[in-house]
């Protein structure tokens, strides 16, 4: 059985007070032992995100750069990570992909590039509502895929977790339901069978983001296809520890 997977992605929030005390809380709540609990501050706050959390969570990077060391100004690379105890990072979320104008290849080499060097990858996919209302939807994440695919290979996927997350539910408080989020999984893991093997297709989590709530996470989490949560907003409130708690 896949083991439940719930990420917090803070993005672009906090200071060294607040952090502190998310860490704090999460680290003295009651968290179901049978949910990965992975949590991704600010890069500026890795380090202090790791020195002050309990065991048995982990960090994230929010992002990684495919070259090992050298002149690559503001980027950070998987060793750097490795080196401060990061064991994750988030890779092609959609707010990288618009607003960095990232492209599939660049994700794709930076997922390389991580996996190789040890650190495992949450992996985002997802649609823009145009593209949901063309019905392109499977067709634009198994593109994203793809140009993982054909980088890392049939045997990369076992340290990869693959995050759908619809761009029109991204901090809208518009859920998909459960229904459609199960559907474009159900996909994905039909993707995994056929182009990448039945090992990675059964092994292999696929969590939905956007909008989940200590509302809605309970219902989304009954769906066969739904392995966790990529959470953001909501990560930042103590009613995170309920969305870690979803699965029954
Ligand atoms: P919200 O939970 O704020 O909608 O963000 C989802 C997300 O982008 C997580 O990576």
């Amino acid at each position: 059985a896949r083991k439940f997977f719930v990420g917090g992605n803070f993005k672009m929030n906090g200071t060294i007070e607040s952090i502190k005390q998310i860490v704090h809380n999460l680290s003295s709540a009651k968290l179901d032992p049978n949910t990965e609990v992975v949590i991704a501050p600010p890069a500026l706050y890795l380090l202090l995100t790791r020195e002050h959390l309990g065991q048995g969570i982990e960090v994230a990077a929010q992002n990684v750069f495919d070259k090992p060391n050298g002149a690559f100004t503001g980027e950070i690379s998987v060793s750097q990570l490795k080196d401060s105890n990061i064991t994750w990072t988030i890779l092609g979320h959609s707010e990288r992909r618009t607003i960095l104008q990232e492209t599939d290849d660049f994700v794709a080499n930076k997922t390389k590039t991580a996996l190789d060097g040890g650190i495992g990858v949450i992996l985002c996919c997802g649609e823009s509502l145009e593209q949901r209302e063309a019905g392109s939807t499977v067709d634009v994440v198994v593109k994203q895929l793809e140009a993982v695919n054909k980088v890392i290979g049939k045997d990369g996927w076992s340290k990869v977790v693959i995050a759908y997350e619809p761009i029109w539910a991204i901090g809208t408080g518009k859920v998909a339901t459960t229904e459609q989020a199960q559907e474009v999984h159900a996909a994905i893991r039909k993707w995994l069978s056929e182009s990448v093997s039945s090992t990675a297709a059964e092994d292999t989590r696929i969590i939905y983001g956007g909008s989940v709530s200590e509302k809605n996470c309970k219902d989304l989490s009954t769906q066969p296809d739904i392995d966790g949560f990529l959470v953001g907003g909501a990560s930042l409130k103590p009613a995170f520890v309920d969305i870690v708690n979803a699965k029954q």
